[in-house]
């Protein structure tokens, strides 16, 4: 969302060329149909393709044969009916045309009175009429917040159920046509569906600690509409076409959101890089400091070396794990006789210059090689300074913190509480607050959750132990309003919010063409989200596999009423309807 206050809209973005959609299903036209599936004439066929940019001519034959069927025109004058609703309505045509191909129902199309055949509002009687219920109002500014929802028969839904796949138009409440039934979500605010581009799903191999079910259901109540996942922890790890294949498969009919791919860099892959980009990865992911779990290995300067013209070539990211291992042994041995139980052991054992000198180095690296550098979950705020220089530079870098950064601090975490470990480790209060001017200032792009769940045991938590437990927070399900709670506090607005937690991790994970936004051509996907109301944060609102979080018992600010994926609701009210519709993006 553009606009936070006030009525101001979504600044116009043009009328955009038809993405291609890759999964309309398979057809189930009547055999008459498909016994003659070219059975209309070549110009209107032209002309039906010329504005619908690009549809299979089978598919427009398909649709066209079946519309013919139920509309006793001449070919003639099929052309001359397209041709005047094209000139009046293109843009929706377009969209109309794919929508009557993928619900191809010829039943719920009325022949015409003979008189009103051939008139001008004639279009206004056939499938353009459900086309039209259809076009999705999503609105921007943020009070009486209104989503057309379409649908004057049980066949037209299913027409605008597709063709609301992606958001047809944006407007203003006084542009809403008078005879287009709504959806009114009272005072919620809609915001796209965010996007987290660092998740932990851990499957295929760890099921147990996660899983693409559950952790894309902790993601649709959360507000998630896409999460790209982390190439560690699932076995194999994602470094390898046969390993990325694997856990397409074991994604398959799992994800109740949209989900992609980042590849592994390790120390011996440099050889499979560019077959994993060809492959749909979206970019890579690799660790300069051991990752805390075997089969996933950290690079040394000289394997990034090895790796770096291949990622170049790549044109993709290389999101970096950003601690070397140097200043952390040391602190460790340092430390061998402290209390462990303690944070502040914890907290000195993965010093600042751990992050420091690690992106010091892949900064040097990048000008050296200029490839796409992402630094992830930043911790440090000292590492600003350096990193803001890079972007007036023109490095092609890119920074994400989380919000276990944003919202804890070193100060307030009791000793024993192995809930609050991760790596890099939450620091001190005047860190965080530096780390929101980052944010205020751009210098940090975007937020991520680094959802990384283990089971419960893992945690140590009756041992108490910094040393032992396993390091990583899981917050899908709560990130959005734990975000909003401390945003809000520091008079930032909705707009900041879908800034950093969708438009910014989709254009880093390159779904920006469809995801992250609301705006014409872009997938259907949004939050309804409550910005006024508070709760406190219980096991019933995680959702994912293992319900331990250091969140429990927090009072937070905003409400995640609906998550839509598509123009289909995934979520609301503590619900899941439907089966699961998730699926990979792919370009
Ligand atoms: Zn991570």
């Amino acid at each position: 969302m553009r606009a936070s206050a006030g009525r101001r809209l979504l600044p116009a973005s043009g009328v955009k060329s038809m993405p291609k959609d890759q999964s309309v299903p398979a057809r189930d036209l009547p055999e008459a149909v498909k016994s003659r599936p070219t059975g209309f004439d070549q110009p209107l066929h032209e002309s039906i393709a010329r504005l619908t940019g690009g549809l299979s001519p089978l598919a427009l034959s398909q649709a066209y044969a079946d519309w013919a069927q139920h509309l006793w025109l001449s070919p003639d004058k099929q052309t001359e009916l397209v041709q005047k609703a094209a000139q009046k309505w293109q843009r929706l045509f377009a969209y109309g045309a794919r929508a009557a191909i993928d619900s191809a129902c010829p039943a719920c199309i009325e022949p015409l009175p003979q008189d009103k055949r051939f008139a001008d509002q004639t279009w206004q009687h056939w499938p353009f009429n459900g086309l039209y219920q259809s076009f999705l109002l999503a609105q921007q500014w943020w009070h009486n917040a209104t989503i057309g929802v379409p649908g004057v028969s049980r066949h037209h839904e299913d027409i605008v159920s597709f063709a609301a796949r992606q958001v047809l138009d944006v407007v203003s409440p006084d542009q809403f046509p008078t005879d287009i039934p709504v959806k009114d979500f009272g005072e919620a605010a809609i915001l796209p569906g965010l996007v987290d581009s660092h998740v932990h799903i851990n499957e295929p191999g760890r099921t147990e600690w996660e899983g693409f079910r559950t952790a894309t259901r902790a993601a649709a109540a959360g507000g998630y509409t896409l999460l790209v996942d982390m190439p560690l922890n699932c076995l194999p790890a994602t470094t390898t076409v046969s390993a990325l294949e694997a856990k397409r498969a074991a994604a398959s009919g799992q994800c109740c959101v949209d989900w992609m791919p980042w590849g592994g860099v390790v120390s011996d892959n440099q050889e499979q890089i560019e077959s994993l980009a060809v492959a749909g990865v979206p970019g890579f992911k690799c660790f300069l400091v051991h990752p805390g779990i075997d089969g996933f290995t950290m690079v040394n300067e000289q394997e990034l070396r090895a790796a770096l013209p291949h990622v170049a070539r790549t044109g993709l990211p290389l999101l970096v794990h950003a601690e070397l291992p140097r200043p952390v042994e040391d602190a460790t041995v340092r430390l061998a006789q402290a209390d462990w139980s303690k944070y502040t052991t914890y907290l000195q054992s993965r010093p600042d210059e751990a992050e420091i000198s690690a992106i010091q180095l892949m900064l040097s690296l990048c000008r050296e090689y200029r490839f796409r550098l992402h630094i992830v979950h930043l911790a440090t705020s000292r590492a600003l300074d350096m990193l803001r220089a890079a972007k007036s530079e023109g490095l092609p870098v890119s920074v994400e913190t989380c919000p276990h950064y944003l919202h804890f601090s070193s100060e307030n975490i009791p000793d024993g509480q192995t809930l609050f470990k991760c790596a890099p480790p939450i620091r001190g209060q005047e860190n965080r607050e530096k780390l929101w001017q980052g944010l205020r200032d751009g210098v940090i792009d975007l937020v991520a959750t680094d959802h990384s769940p283990c089971p419960p045991e893992m945690k140590r938590m009756s041992e108490r132990s910094f040393r032992t437990a396993w390091g990583g927070i899981a917050s899908l399900s709560l990130a959005l309003p734990v975000m909003w709670t401390d945003a809000r506090a520091r008079k930032f607005s909705l707009s900041d919010i879908a800034r950093w937690m969708a438009e910014g991790p989709a254009r880093l994970a390159a779904c920006e063409s469809r995801k992250g936004r609301l705006a014409e051509g872009f997938d259907a996907d949004f939050v309804v989200f409550d910005p006024e109301a508070e709760f406190i944060a219980s096991e019933d609102h995680l959702h994912y596999r293992h319900r331990v979080s250091p969140y429990l018992g927090e009072n937070l600010r905003g409400v995640v009423k609906a998550t839509y994926l598509r123009g289909n609701c995934i979520f609301a009210e503590g619900e899941f309807p439907g089966p699961p519709a998730g699926r990979e993006f792919r370009q």
